[in-house]
């Protein structure tokens, strides 16, 4: 994976980035699957970000919807996290899939 700049490559390969300003605990975790980074404090689920903090780079949209919306053309599959799990080809757990088809 390619990322925007050195602050970003070094420490979200281990899954996040943690620093600290006056005492708040901030992550920025990375979502392969969904191509997604959101940006976490004090423990909450956070909220996406669409630009590098570091270096200001656009990140681009997450690609979440469009990983709904390919599971239902190409596989038929509604429920991938419920009712459908075990037809989930294992490509849509990583970023495989949005790779392969050039998104
Ligand atoms: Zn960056």
């Amino acid at each position: 994976m390619k990322f925007c700049c050195q602050n970003m490559l070094s420490d979200t390969l281990n899954g996040r980035i943690i620093f600290y300003k006056n005492k708040l605990e901030v992550i920025i975790k990375y979502y392969p699957r969904d191509r997604q980074y959101n940006m976490m404090y004090n423990n909450t689920d956070g909220y996406q970000i669409l630009f590098c903090p570091f270096c200001g780079k656009y990140l681009g949209e997450s690609l979440s919807d469009e990983w709904w919306a390919t599971l239902e053309k190409e596989y038929n599959i509604t429920d991938p996290i419920v009712d459908d799990r075990e037809k989930v080809p294992p490509e849509f757990w990583t970023d495989e899939w949005w790779k392969k088809r050039g998104l």
